[in-house]
């Protein structure tokens, strides 16, 4: 017979040299008496001295967490309970550890969940106190079912690892002074303060959190035993708080029912003149819930660019990528429009950019999100956004790209094809070139893309002419139209 004597006796190291060294001398788990004190049994002899006839054979996953939890139960059985399971597990059952409806796998899983539990409850239940005279310096007095300091201790040190404390158990004590964490021996309850400063702010926080309509003693009971109360605060309040709990939900039923507090913003609609500047106008876009574009729109995407921006390019609503970005002509669009102002001689850093509805419309054809033409009503709720940038950056000229943003500033009727590329007039009088898309360009088939391409750049042309001083004045864009 042979004697393992384990010190702790919760500590996984201890017995897993103890288990290594009789699975190497291939003594079989009835021949063990785990729970030696002093000398044990007459006649046995220490495990340590069992010699050595094979290697020790390799324990499946899921065995040492499953030990770790199971060394941490108060039961006195536990130990040879281990070594057994290991024993058949390393002995023609290596898939002994599925096996739940085996007794000694049940009793194991028992202990493990027991244990789990435990951790859980001291997680949730420790109450600190504050060191008197110490600064940042804290203690709890905590009486856990089994031996789970070590096990719970990690889950102090993460939460609480700016101050300073100590968690005094019977059997053990974790430290945490600031760097490293030490267990050690247990501690007595007199070492502990009974109360501090905080404590009455705490209790009465836990009163008027305190839901009577939602009080269930049963479930209470079960979630929070009365065996923690003594390490809670708040469980002074707890007798006088389900006493009146009745009393109150009375009340609450007998008063007259209140609106629920409106959580959903209220809907921001385009308002023109609305004061603020570019980026307030941006912040209200985002909000803006008028039409129901917004919905399956990633955001809202308003224009960029200067305030003193000379030109404002208004296009129609922002595409794919521009709906991923939140800005606007940054899809292949944008690139292409990038190398038609270049070759304009206009620069695009120096305009406003914009589009005259600011969320992406589309439809879902597989993964893909195809773009589709905001209707007459969307574009109605949306002008007034263009109207407010359009009256915030004031520019000298405002070019129109394709037929929504013409329609847009010039109003419905205005027949694009015919009128692009001449210089109209806005309700307030500035200048408006209008001009095909640039999407609209990368549409066009093979050999007829170079020649819309080229009719972009001598429109934008014409506007960078103007900007240059070499084009109609605001005064004479009638005669141009005329013309
Ligand atoms: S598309 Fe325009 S009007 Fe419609 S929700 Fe978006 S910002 Fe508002």
């Amino acid at each position: 017979m042979w004697r393992a004597r384990l010190d702790p006796p919760w500590a996984l190291a201890g017995w897993r040299d103890a288990a290594r060294t009789a699975l190497r001398a291939g003594v079989p788990p009835e021949a063990i008496d785990w729970d030696a004190r002093g000398d044990g049994l007459l006649g046995s002899t220490p495990l340590a001295e069992a010699p050595p006839l094979q290697d020790a054979p390799s324990v499946p996953g899921g065995f040492i967490a499953l030990a770790e939890a199971v060394l941490a139960h108060r039961d006195p059985h536990r130990h040879a309970l281990l070594y057994r399971l290991l024993w058949r597990l390393t002995r023609g059952e290596p898939g002994l550890l599925a096996h739940d409806t085996d007794p000694d796998m049940r009793r194991a899983r028992q202990l493990e969940k027991a244990v789990r539990r435990d951790v859980h409850k001291m997680h949730a239940f420790v109450r600190f106190r504050e060191v008197p005279g110490e600064a940042n310096a804290f203690v709890a007095w905590y009486e856990p079912d089994h031996f789970i300091v070590d096990l719970a201790a990690p889950f102090f040190m993460r939460r609480f690892a700016g101050m300073r404390w100590a968690i005094l158990t019977p059997d053990r004590r974790a430290v945490w002074d600031g760097q490293a964490m030490t267990l050690g021996e247990g501690g007595d309850r007199d070492d502990v303060p009974t109360g501090d400063a905080g404590e009455a702010l705490w209790r009465r926080y836990y009163a008027s959190i305190f839901n009577p309509a939602r009080l269930n003693t049963k479930a209470m009971r079960a979630e929070m035993p009365a065996r923690f109360w003594k390490h809670l605060p708040e469980a002074r309040e707890l007798p006088q708080l389900v006493r009146g709990a009745s009393a109150r939900v009375d009340a609450m039923v007998a008063r007259a029912p209140v609106p629920p507090r409106r959580i959903i913003p209220a809907p921001v609609v385009p308002d023109p003149s609305a004061g603020g500047d570019l980026d307030a106008l941006r912040a209200a876009v985002r909000g803006c819930r008028a039409c129901p574009l917004w919905r399956p729109a990633t955001q809202a995407v308003a224009g960029v660019g200067p305030r003193d921006s000379r030109i404002v390019v208004v296009g129609e609503q922002p595409g794919d990528e521009e709906d991923l970005r939140g800005e606007p002509f940054t899809g292949p669009a944008g690139r292409l429009l990038d190398r038609a102002f270049a070759d304009a001689g206009l620069d695009r850093a120096s305009a406003y950019l914009t589009n005259a509805v600011k969320h992406f419309k589309f439809e879902l054809r597989g993964k893909r999100r195809l773009h589709v033409r905001a209707n007459a009503a969307e574009q109605s709720a949306c002008r007034g956004w263009l109207e407010r940038e359009l009256a915030l950056v004031r520019p000298e000229r405002i070019v129109c790209l394709g037929a929504t943003a013409a329609t847009a500033v010039m109003g419905r009727g205005f027949a694009l094809m015919r009128e692009r590329g001449r210089w109209h007039r806005a309700a307030d009088g500035t200048p408006v070139l209008a001009t095909v898309h640039p999407a609209w360009v990368l549409r066009q088939p093979v050999g007829q893309s170079e020649d819309a391409y080229a009719s972009l750049v001598a429109d934008l042309a014409r506007v960078a002419a103007a900007l240059a001083g070499d084009g109609p004045t605001a005064a004479s864009v009638a005669t141009d139209v005329a013309g």
